[in-house]
Formats: C-alpha cells, structure tokens, sequence
C-alpha cells in the first residue's frame, strides 16, 4: 500500500554529507566552488523510485549535466529528458541507451530532430502543428508528447505560457498524431520547485477529462503520460515528504485511469540534483551605504552571473552556513550580492539573511542544496570571472 498522509510531513533540512564534509576539510580550495556528492543524486533516484513505483523516472539532463552524475544515473537504469543536440550527446556519452531519451523541448530545429531520429531517440515532445509536422517528416513512427498548459501555481519556479497549449488543441493535434502514426501521450510540468502535490492531481485530472476522455471518444488512446518535474530541492522553503507527492500521483492515475493506465513517466530534474551540491564562496566585502546604516552589504565572489542565476526576483532561497567569521557573537541582517560591476547582480534584498556581525572580507559561506541548476547558468566568462568551479564526487556505490 501507498502511504497516505493527511497532514504534510516536515520536510528534510539541507546538511552536507560526510563526503562532502570530508572533501572540503582536505584543503582551502579558490572560491568559488561547487561540490557535487552522487550518492546524494542516487539516494533521490532510488527515494523517488519507491514513491511512485509505477513510473519511469527520466532525468532532466539541464538540471546538472555533469558526467560523472549522468554515469551514476545511467547504472541506476535511469532514462533522461534531453532539450538539445549537445544534451543528447552527453548523455549517449554516459552510455545511455537512446530509447531511454525524451526529447522533451517543444522547440526543435528540423535538423536536430532527424539527427535525433537517426540516433535511435523514439519520444518527442511538441505543443503546436508545426512541430508535429516536423516529427511526422522527420521521426515518423515516433510517440510523440504533448504539452499541456500548467499555471505554476504552488512553485517557486514556473514553466507557465512558454511551453504547453489548451486542452482543446490537444485533442485536435493527438488525434492529428495519431492519424500520422504515431503513438501518443500527454506531458505537463506544474512548475519547478512544486510545494503542493495537489499540482499533480489538478492536472493528472485534466488531462485524464478533458484530453484522455475525448480522445478515446475519437477512438485514440492515449498510451503514455508524463507527469513532468516540479519536485523540490532541501531550500529555506521546500515541499512535504516526496511519499506525499507520489501517493498523490500513483492515486490520481488510478482513479482517472482504472485498470488500463498510460504508462507513466516523471522527469525530476533539481529534485535528483540539487541535494547533492554545496558551493563555497568567499566574502569578498562587508559594506554600508551610510554611518548608521543597520544593514550590512556583503558581497561574495559569487553571483547572478556565476550560477546562482536562479536567486532572480529571490525565487530560491538556498540554506547558507558559516564556515568561518562566526565567533559565536551577535548575528544582523544583511543584503547580499555578487562580485560583477552589473547592479542586477543582487542575490537576496528583500528577504535578509541573518550573518555574524564579525564576518569579514576573506571570511567564507557555504549555500547548501545547490547541486541543480548552478554550473549551467555560470557566465562564461562575464567581467573577467570564470565560470563555476566544480567537483563531483562519483559514487561510492554502484545501484
Ligand atoms: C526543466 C524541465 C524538467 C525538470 O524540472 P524540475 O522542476 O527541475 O524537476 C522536466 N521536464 C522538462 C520538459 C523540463 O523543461
């Protein structure tokens, strides 16, 4: 049985592991720096397996490509939602098998899709009529995905407008599919960073009423569903127990879809990711803007630029611990920003994060749950700064 929560459980808080711990203590490395520890990454793979066992799970590969935790992913039998000709080649690279791979972005250059195609990638995603007449042209006999409109209610990080189309043309365009040969499914992303499982539910029910039921009216089926991404990292606000979330997805399908279920698919990307991942950063300043100010202005050599792209309007609050400059004294507000010469370049202003009023220049922090989209959002080399810094810790077991 599903375990079945009435009221949500606490969720984890963000702590290094041992290894990381181990890996930072060795020696002072240059700021910044991300470490990356994969156990964490198969700890969340095998934590999501159990939760909703009846879904395939494919790796958003943006959320952190590196090789080292694409291979670990790869032995745990994991598949992968790719977005591009380079995404896919990292992860054939890591030795995963292309009928593993979605090709998950509704916006694909004719090109990129036939290369796809030739390379044995079977599952695509679309949300318009254009598209699907590249998929039909260029990956005919494809299953072919598609997006469904999600508002992003209850995430910290929506995917809303951009990507998706009503429900009205979807049926028109999955009966389109079908007719071309293709098998078809239904995807949807309820926002990244999703706090309410009940996201999963809302839209598990639309597509099952409103595309799933006029279809089979149709005569179609519809054959696959993927559920998206959306489930949290460890940050200052996260989500319930992922038990939660998969009772409430295992449950939905069942009760939407009976004893003949699409089969199922979810494509967690920071949720696998972000964990893992603590990046170390030096202050580099400690400023005030007048003599009485209260408010300290410290600045890392870390910002907006240099993979912390996703403190934009200070949608994710990372968990920051002192490493040095904390002498056990009083602690005070401050605002804090990065090193370039962009006055965007702010982290966090509005919400304040509380620091030892003795930090001081040279003094270092550590933002925890960090591990998801960091190194890829780092400038490559904006004012001077190199991109991210980074060290991933390969697994010390193999799934
Ligand atoms: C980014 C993305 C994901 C991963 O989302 P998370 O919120 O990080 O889990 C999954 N599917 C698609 C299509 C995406 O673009």
């Amino acid at each position: 049985m599903l375990p079945v929560a009435s009221t949500p459980v606490p969720a984890r808080s963000a702590v290094p592991t041992a290894r990381i711990e181990a890996f930072l203590a060795e020696e002072r490395r240059e700021t910044p720096f991300l470490v990356v520890d994969c156990d964490v990454v198969l700890d969340r793979y095998a934590e999501l397996r159990a939760a909703v066992p009846s879904a395939a799970i494919f790796y958003a590969v943006k959320a952190n490509p590196a090789p080292e935790l694409l291979d670990a992913l790869v032995h745990a039998g994991s598949s992968f939602d790719v977005a591009s000709p380079g995404e896919i080649d990292l992860a054939l690279a890591a030795g995963a098998d292309p009928a593993k791979l979605s090709y998950g972005n509704t916006i694909k250059k004719r090109t990129d899709i036939a290369r796809a195609h030739e390379l044995g990638v079977r599952m695509f995603a679309f949300d318009a009529a254009d598209e699907l007449a590249k998929l039909t042209a260029e990956a005919p006999g494809s299953t072919v995905f598609c997006r469904v409109l999600c508002d992003g209610a209850g995430s910290d990080w929506p995917l809303s407008r951009k990507f998706g189309c009503d429900v009205d043309q979807a049926v028109e365009l999955c009966l389109r599919a079908i007719d071309a040969g293709h098998q078809v499914g239904v995807c949807f992303h309820v926002g990244s960073q999703q706090k309410q499982p009940d996201a999963y539910r809302v839209a598990i029910e639309l597509v099952a009423e409103q595309i799933a039921a006029p279809l089979a009216a149709a005569g179609g089926r519809l054959s696959h569903l993927n559920v998206g991404g959306g489930f949290p990292g460890t940050y200052l606000t996260t989500g319930p127990a992922t038990a939660v979330y998969g009772a409430v997805i295992e449950r939905t399908v069942v009760r939407c879809f009976g004893d003949d279920p699409p089969v199922l698919i979810t494509e967690p990307g920071r949720f696998l990711a972000a964990d893992a991942g603590v990046i170390e950063t030096e202050v580099v300043l400690v400023a005030r803007k007048s003599l009485h100010d209260e408010h300290r202005w410290v600045f890392l050599d870390i910002g907006l630029f240099g993979g912390l792209a996703e403190c934009l309007g200070e949608a994710i609050k990372y968990p920051i611990v002192t490493v040095e400059g904390d002498d056990g004294g009083p602690k005070g507000p401050v605002v804090l920003a990065g090193p370039t010469c962009d006055s965007a370049d702010v982290l966090y202003e509005e919400f304040r994060y509380r620091l030892p009023m003795s930090l001081g220049a040279g003094d270092r922090l550590r933002l925890l749950a960090t591990g998801a989209y960091t190194t890829t959002y780092a400038a490559v080399a904006f004012n001077g700064f190199p991109p991210l810094r980074t060290y991933h810790l390969p697994p010390s077991r193999r799934a």
